[in-house]
């Protein structure tokens, strides 16, 4: 069922998940996508938005995702990576139970922002752009 999930994902969003994400620009989408699904919490009187525990054992596909407020991913990670475990803490919030109907509709929701927002201006292909760079 899970193994089902991820070879659909990766096939209907490739689109996202061939835009490669620097800690820096992990950052940057996750606080678009707490801003828009008004996913932010409030910690020392501050509004934040989900955390994000960096990885470095994390390889760019592999993510987790703690109840509603944390996420933890590899220092190198995709959009698509990055949009199915925020789609998990909004479907934590609403109840939802792993990669049931409610998460499938909550990920379709976060990649249709997304794309709307033209993957926030970032690179496609990023991973293999910086991999030629190193050897030349
Ligand atoms: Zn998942």
């Amino acid at each position: 069922m899970m193994l089902k999930y991820y070879g659909w994902e990766r096939k209907e969003f490739a689109d996202c998940f061939n835009v490669g994400l620097s800690v820096c620009e992990s950052q940057k989408a996750n606080n678009k996508l707490a801003r828009h699904f008004k996913h932010r919490y409030f910690e020392e009187g501050k509004l934040v938005s989900p955390k994000l525990v960096f990885s470095q054992r994390f390889n760019e596909c592999r993510g987790t995702a703690y109840g509603q407020t944390r996420i933890k991913i590899g220092m190198r990670t995709t959009l698509g990576v990055l949009g199915h475990e925020f789609a998990h803490l909004i479907n934590n919030r609403n109840g939802g139970v792993g990669h049931d109907k409610k998460f499938k509709r909550c990920h379709k929701k976060v990649i249709t922002y997304i794309r709307s927002k033209n993957y926030f201006g970032m690179l496609e292909q990023y991973f293999k752009e910086e991999t030629n760079n190193e050897t030349q």
